[in-house]
């Protein structure tokens, strides 16, 4: 049982559907790892993706849809590369940790960018109300990272003011649930936690607001437009990659149901799993205050280093891989993306229990 933060699980029916497909497609008798990206089996794979993420998300028209390498690190880069470059006006991001703050490194190399807010303060335990944010009318956008995947913080409403484009990371939790998604001039998700495989990063653009990154000349990979014009293949793709992301939308439509029934779901996990931490606070030390936690990645501790060494070795010997902290902040934690079940998580709460009950 996979809790890992991500690379994530994936759901056994794709994994084994993949394993086919490297063999042999049936529709083609090819590898999926050798077939071409100009085919015409390749193009029905990109638009089936395009399409199930169009549904299942409720993306209105006037966004576009495209897959791009690079990670979600390269997002960082490219946001202030096509918007805020040669621009007069400044950008603003919400810094809730470490994968924001990382966001906006990169701003700073491209323009003036302004700290909105920043939870250092806090040790980034908790997430920002609206009244906390130091907010104008007239920046070029306003960043912020949905679920900070290091701290187990998940936003539980959609900051921003109405005439400021909103550009969100949503690598951690995007398909985890509805999302408003007219409230956003930009999303961004890598695949590696709820969409597939490392490789790809799903981008889905308001059209009006790609219009505005036109004032500089960037090499022809760095801009956005590119990718649009090329319906994603300007270059070869990550083919695999985004084949096993169709198998996964696929997944969640016909096998979940689609995104209320995700969410249901994962609310059920989260539950689950917070009740047995909560029941020893002294013990399961939860990183993040209680109305900012994440249903998707539940940062903790237990009373010293020995003891956590303990857990994870013992986690393993159970059949619980992936519970190591992130290496900035140490400690331990659980994820639980789309692709875990219920039944895994009710098996680790059963554990957490256990273990309480021998070394507590
Ligand atoms: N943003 C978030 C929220 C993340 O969790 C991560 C990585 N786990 C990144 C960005 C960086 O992603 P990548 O490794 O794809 O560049």
């Amino acid at each position: 049982m996979n809790f890992s933060a991500g690379p994530g699980a994936l759901p056994i029916e794709v994994l084994l559907e993949a394993g086919k497909a490297v063999e042999a497609l049936p529709e083609t008798g090819i590898s999926v790892l050798c077939m071409s990206h100009r085919s015409a089996w390749f193009r029905d794979v990109l638009d089936e993706a395009e399409n199930n993420l169009r549904k299942l998300l409720d993306i209105p028209d006037n966004y576009h849809v495209i897959f791009m390498q690079g990670g979600s690190s390269l997002q960082f880069a490219m946001l202030p590369m096509n918007f805020l470059r040669g621009s007069y006006r400044h950008a603003e991001y919400i810094v809730s940790g470490y994968w924001s703050s990382k966001a906006l490194i990169e701003g700073h190399i491209e323009g003036e960018v302004r700290v909105v807010w920043d939870g250092k303060d806090t040790g980034y335990t908790r997430l920002p109300g609206l009244n906390d944010l130091q907010l104008s009318p007239d920046a070029t956008y306003l960043h912020y990272v949905s679920n900070e995947t290091v701290e187990g913080l998940e936003f539980s409403w959609v900051p921003g003011l109405n005439d400021v484009p909103l550009v969100c990371d949503m690598s951690s939790n995007i398909l985890a649930s509805p999302v408003e998604i007219d409230k956003y001039a930009f999303i961004y998700a890598h695949a590696q936690k709820n969409l597939g495989p490392s490789g790809v990063t799903v981008c889905i653009l308001q059209d009006e607001f790609v219009q505005q990154a036109k004032r500089t000349k960037l090499y022809s990979m760095l801009d956005y437009h590119t990718h649009i014009q090329a319906r994603s293949v300007f270059n070869t793709p990550p083919i695999f990659s985004i084949y096993v992301l169709m198998l996964v939308t696929r997944w969640l439509r016909d096998k979940i149901g689609g995104l209320s029934a995700m969410g249901t779901i994962n609310r059920e996990k989260a539950d689950l799993i917070y009740g047995v931490l909560d029941t020893d606070e002294a013990f399961y030390r939860v990183h993040s205050q209680r109305p900012f936690r994440s249903t998707m990645n539940i940062a903790f501790s237990l009373p010293n280093p020995t003891l956590e060494k303990l857990f994870l070795e013992a986690s393993l010997r159970e059949g619980f891989h992936g519970l190591e902290g992130h290496r900035s902040i140490g400690g331990l934690r659980i994820s639980l993306y789309n692709a875990v079940s219920l039944d895994a998580a009710k098996a680790l709460s059963t554990w957490l229990v256990e273990f309480i009950r021998q070394h507590g």
